[in-house]
Order: C-alpha cells, then structure tokens, then sequence
C-alpha cells in the first residue's frame, strides 16, 4: 500500500490494476477496484472496520479495473455513460464465471470459493453516470470526475484537488508496458496534454508506481513511437499481418516489460496493437480532406 497524499493511498503490487481509495472526513470514495476476489474481500473489510465506503469510481471498463466491482455490493458505483453502456460485454470478455474459476485455481485458489458466490450476485455496474464531468463533495474534499478518452472510449481521470492527485486508469502505464490494443491514440495524447494541466503532485496510474507528470513525456512518446512505426507501414502498403510476420522491435516503440502477471500476453497484445493502429491510421487518412 502506497501513501500518494495526505489522505490517499493506491496498492500497486496486486495482480491487476492499481485500485485506490480516499480517506475523507464522511468515509471513503474508492477508485477502481482490486481484480482478485480475495484481495476485493480483504480490502472492504479493512476499509470498513474504519468508516463507509461512500463510492467506487471506475477509470474505464477492462476487466482488471471493474470484475472487482461485484465484492463492494452496497458501494454505489460511479462510471462514464459509455462505461455503463458496455459493462456487462467487458466483463465478460474477462471470462465467464466457470473461466474465471478455473483460471483462479491456477492461479489463485483462495478466491476461487468467491467465485458465483450467492452474497454477491450483482456485477455491480454504475448506477451513477455523467458524460462529461461530474463533480462530488464527499466530506471535506471534491472529486472532480473527468472524462478523457484515449486509452479506452469512456476512460475517465479521477483529480482530487486537496490531496494534489489524479488517478489516470490506463492512460498512464507508469515504466511497464502501455497497451493500446484499442485506444485512439490521437485522444489519447490529447488526454495526456489534460492531465499535465492539472494542478497535482502525483498522478496514480492504471499500473505502475505512482509517478509524477514528468512522466507524460515518456508515456506520449510511446504511444508516438507505435504511431510512427504503423505509419511508416501503412504508407507503403504493408498490412497488419505481414506486419506480423516479421520480427517487430516492440522495445524500440516501448521499452517497458510488461507488468502485473501479464507476461503470457505479450505477444498477444503486440498483435492487437498492429491491427488497431494499422485501421485507425487508415480509417484517419480517409477522412482527411483531399487537397485540390
Ligand atoms: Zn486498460
């Protein structure tokens, strides 16, 4: 458990993401949630031997953000109008409850029993949405709810203006490597220029240490080095699979491994990348006007 203000904290070493939560003189307001359903259990009883938990703010929909969401079953959930939209499909693109429970007895046996399990039937999606900004006062302190698409459509940045923090969700991958399977790169680094003009002293990434915006640099320039490498193909005519077919210098676009237990995807995900940059570089250059 990491101290990142006054009152704030963010675990950083869970499989998954970087859940988070801040202390406020009424309770606390959570930010995202833990993946594991044991370590969601353990973390809900900690918190509420003490006080409330008030809210739980989701950053975007992937599962490692929102399948913690069903152990907080009375905690009213927070979430773009998108992210409500597509709850249910990305959850289930995180697996089945029957996946789920053969993967955890690989991988995580004391959570298999949470699995399905009758006191929390509800996926708890948001309940309660915005499409812009929404702003809670929650005790002494505001919460300004931000939507910021990037890294995913309805990513969202939670800044909190007394602690001197923003947790970004995956718009930020602080030094492991970004995934941008599906993002638009282009919102993306207009929501990295967003953050930086954010009054903080640190910024809580969707995986990573906390870090500060000294880092937006580095983390655009990832996300330019992909663009630029696509680019380069897609100008002479090369698609995504003989892309693929050739050794690729992932670690001259993005020289981070990659974090939390998800090893097993690396090659994976650099598959995903080429396919969603390769259509959106093209899908860009057709809507560009054509000079007469
Ligand atoms: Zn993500």
């Amino acid at each position: 458990m990491r101290r990142v203000g006054p009152n704030s904290f963010t675990e950083i070493y869970f499989a998954g993401c970087n859940p988070g939560f801040v202390e406020t003189s009424d309770g606390y307001v959570m930010i995202d949630s833990p993946q594991q359903p044991i370590d969601a259990v353990r973390w809900r009883e900690r918190l509420e031997e003490k006080a409330p938990i008030r809210y739980l703010i989701n950053t975007e929909p992937h599962g490692d953000h929102i399948s913690g969401n069903a152990y907080f079953p009375n905690v009213t959930v927070v979430g773009q109008v998108k992210l409500q939209e597509c709850f249910e499909r990305y959850l289930l693109a995180f697996g089945t409850l029957d996946e789920k429970r053969e993967r955890f007895k690989q991988t995580d046996p004391d959570s298999v029993w949470l699995v399905g399990h009758p006191d929390y039937p509800s996926s708890n999606p948001p309940s309660m949405t915005f499409t812009e900004t929404l702003t809670l006062t929650v005790g002494d302190h505001r919460f300004d709810i931000i939507h910021m698409p990037g890294h995913t459509a309805p990513q969202t940045s939670v800044y909190v203006p007394q602690e001197g923090i923003v947790f970004t969700g995956d718009n930020v991958f602080h030094k492991c490597r970004s995934w941008l399977q599906e993002c638009d790169p282009w919102e993306w680094l207009a929501a990295l220029d967003r953050i930086a003009a954010l009054d903080v002293e640190w910024i809580v990434p969707g995986h990573g240490e906390p870090c500060t915006k000294a880092y937006l640099k580095e983390q655009a320039q990832i996300i330019e080095n992909w663009v630029g490498f696509i680019g380069r193909q897609v100008e002479r005519g090369v698609g995504p699979e003989e892309i693929l077919g050739q050794p690729i210098a992932v670690t001259a676009q993005d020289p981070y491994p990659i974090g939390q237990r998800l090893f097993v995807h690396d090659e994976r995900l650099t598959g995903l990348i080429v396919h969603n940059l390769h259509e959106r570089i093209l899908t860009r250059q057709a809507q560009e006007p054509v000079a007469s």
